[in-house]
């Protein structure tokens, strides 16, 4: 499995248009050691042919032409996505569905509950069927193989898990009776078995997920939050990591110390809020990521498994 991380950042990306925040400020002038982020996306490969994205961010067109193998070759109109995977229905990680609508169709990998979020707050399905159209797939529930357009076998196999109920907040009090799953992957290589868990979004570890991880070779984690007031200390008003649905990573509940019990695995933290204190590298929170072997993701990176 070939992976790179395209976007690292949780949504606004980091710096983010209309934040201050000492981060935001920081990376603008150059005054703190941090890179700035694109909104998390991850394309995954089994075969070097055809391409997953791991959701489509608002900023996918710039994305895809920061990474030459996912521009368009074959034809005037192609392109190597060969699908796109979305683990929530939240604007970040759907909003870029409107730049590739473009063409060729789209093949749209959602649980039944994100593709009805989607629809009733958004109408996209119905959206994307005037343009290039999009063919939607529910993502099973076991090890089954990853399809490219054609149908061929693409060298991976994929499932998704329930992470969450997570209806998103364009759905406003319709989120009470709608969908909207949150969920993470498993995408595994069928000849070599290396595997690898997304899970962007997070808000508790329990066992089912904790079976996950531990069979994995490579983890990539929910980073949104350092701390469970965050946003408060910056913007006082603004909810917390719990209540957006977050599990932070520092503190004696956080990701950073769970992953730690969980021996074995790479992990790289993604999805990192522009306000995560871990983005700045020479704060006390990044040196405690990597004392604790794990990374913080950053945009270009390529991993092989
Ligand atoms: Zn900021």
């Amino acid at each position: 499995v070939k992976i790179r991380l395209l976007g690292t950042a949780a949504g606004g990306g980091f710096p983010q248009w209309n934040c201050a925040c000492p981060n935001c400020d920081g990376v603008r002038r150059g005054t703190i050691r941090a890179r700035p982020r694109r909104e998390f996306c991850a394309a995954v490969s089994g075969n070097d042919r055809d391409w997953f994205l791991i959701n489509a961010p608002p900023d996918v067109r710039a994305q895809l032409e920061s990474f030459a193998v996912l521009t368009a070759r074959e034809a005037v109109r192609s392109t190597p996505v060969a699908g796109v995977l979305l683990t929530s229905a939240d604007l970040d990680n759907v909003l870029g569905l409107l730049t590739l609508r473009e063409g060729p169709a789209l093949a749209v990998h959602a649980t039944a509950g994100i593709r009805q979020a989607l629809q009733t707050g958004l109408s996209l399905s119905v959206l994307l069927e005037e343009y290039a159209g999009a063919s939607w797939h529910e993502p099973p529930t076991s090890l089954s193989p990853l399809r490219s357009r054609d149908g061929a076998a693409s060298g991976l196999e994929y499932e998704a898990f329930f992470v969450d109920r997570h209806p998103p907040r364009y759905l406003g009090s319709r989120g009470a009776e709608a969908c909207g799953d949150r969920v993470g992957y498993v995408i595994s290589d069928s000849a070599t078995k290396s595997r690898l868990v997304v899970l962007p979004g997070c808000s508790a570890f329990d066992a089912g997920l904790r079976d996950r991880i531990v069979g994995c070779d490579l983890l990539l984690l929910d980073g949104t939050f350092w701390s469970e007031d965050e946003l408060q200390q910056q913007a006082p008003g603004a909810r917390t990591a719990g209540e957006m649905g977050h599990l932070p990573v520092g503190g004696p509940g956080g990701s950073l110390s769970l992953i730690q019990s969980l021996k074995g695995r790479r992990t790289i933290y993604v999805h990192v809020n522009n306000t995560n204190p871990m983005l700045n590298e020479d704060s006390p929170e990044h040196a405690a990521v990597c004392a604790a072997g794990a990374e913080v993701g950053y945009d270009g990176l390529d991993i092989a498994l």
